[in-house]
């Protein structure tokens, strides 16, 4: 049975900001590149990330037997998706669809927000994301709603790794800002989106240690040589066990994600090590210092 632990309704510009929009366009051109193509964009523009409950079902309809599904709440960077919306759409496909919560812990009514989606809406997980909502995972001052988690027995997924929205913290998004509240609700089972990227290796230490700490492989592999490194780290340090599937839809689909793993060896077999194109090296010698210092002339 296909799981897709990790995917989103949201859509431009009911739930997301303008700026948000724009950076979301110009990091999935990127992904498109270093995938060739592997990953999914609803259009080349604003609405690149949109997945609206038409989109969402299309994409995962035929593809996974079981897809959780979540929104985005996160004042900070302009992303907010009604908890309702998520309700309404898995209500329509109850036989496929899990629904999660998505609340901020830097918004008063949180916790209350939690328990009215767990009991009112049939919402059975939650999805926070510290880069985007700009709390510290480490101030007990936002345990309180992760203790509900625990007593509830529902789980946790952090998108815990970078990202690309410029208003984005990603001093408090590094996997072992999750260290104490392991420690602290060992009960709670959490997974770590996007393998913690590009802290692969610092998720990879915690997941050794934590014994209800997962992570997902969606987002990674539009990076196949950091994918491979990866995989063959979480093997070293015997982890591997830990990994689960998520297509975090609409960065991708799931059978892309699949694609990717399925091929992730590809970058090992090919002769040679990969190749840094000699434009890049040049503009690095010769070009870049002009977006930072253009005063200096060109
Ligand atoms: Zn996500």
């Amino acid at each position: 049975m296909i799981v897709d632990v990790h995917s989103h309704v949201m859509w431009y510009p009911d739930h997301v900001a303008e700026d948000f929009a724009a950076e979301a366009l110009a990091s999935k051109l990127v992904k498109l590149e270093q995938s060739g193509g592997k990953a999914h964009a609803a259009s080349l523009d604003l609405h690149s990330y949109d997945s609206t409950p038409e989109q969402h079902w299309d994409a995962c309809k035929d593809t996974a037997d079981r897809t959780v599904v979540f929104g985005l709440q996160a004042k900070a960077t302009g992303v907010w998706v009604p908890n309702e919306v998520i309700a309404t759409y898995v209500a329509q496909h109850s036989d496929k669809l899990v629904g999660w919560a998505s609340v901020d812990p830097t918004q008063p009514g949180h916790v209350e927000e939690l328990n009215h989606c767990v009991h009112d809406l049939g919402l059975r997980g939650l999805k926070v994301g510290p880069a985007y909502q700009h709390f510290d995972p480490t101030d007990k001052q936002y345990w309180p709603v992760f203790a509900l988690c625990e007593k509830l027995d529902i789980p946790v997924i952090w998108h815990q790794g970078t990202t690309f929205p410029s208003k984005a913290n990603l001093r408090v998004s590094n996997p072992l800002m999750l260290e104490d509240i392991t420690m602290a609700f060992p009960n709670l089972r959490m997974i770590v989106a996007h393998v913690g990227h590009p802290w692969e290796t610092d998720l990879i230490a915690l997941l050794r240690k934590a014994p209800n700490l997962y992570t997902d492989i969606s987002a990674v592999h539009y990076r196949p040589w950091r994918y491979w490194q990866t995989m063959v780290t979480a093997m070293e340090y015997g982890v591997t066990h830990k990994f689960v599937l998520g297509s975090d839809f609409p960065s991708a689909k799931v059978d892309q994600v699949i694609d990717g793993l399925r091929n992730i060896n590809a970058v090992a077999k090919s002769p040679g090590m990969p190749q840094i194109p000699e434009k890049i090296i040049e503009q690095i010698i010769n070009e870049n210092w002009k977006r930072v210092l253009p005063e200096l002339g060109n």
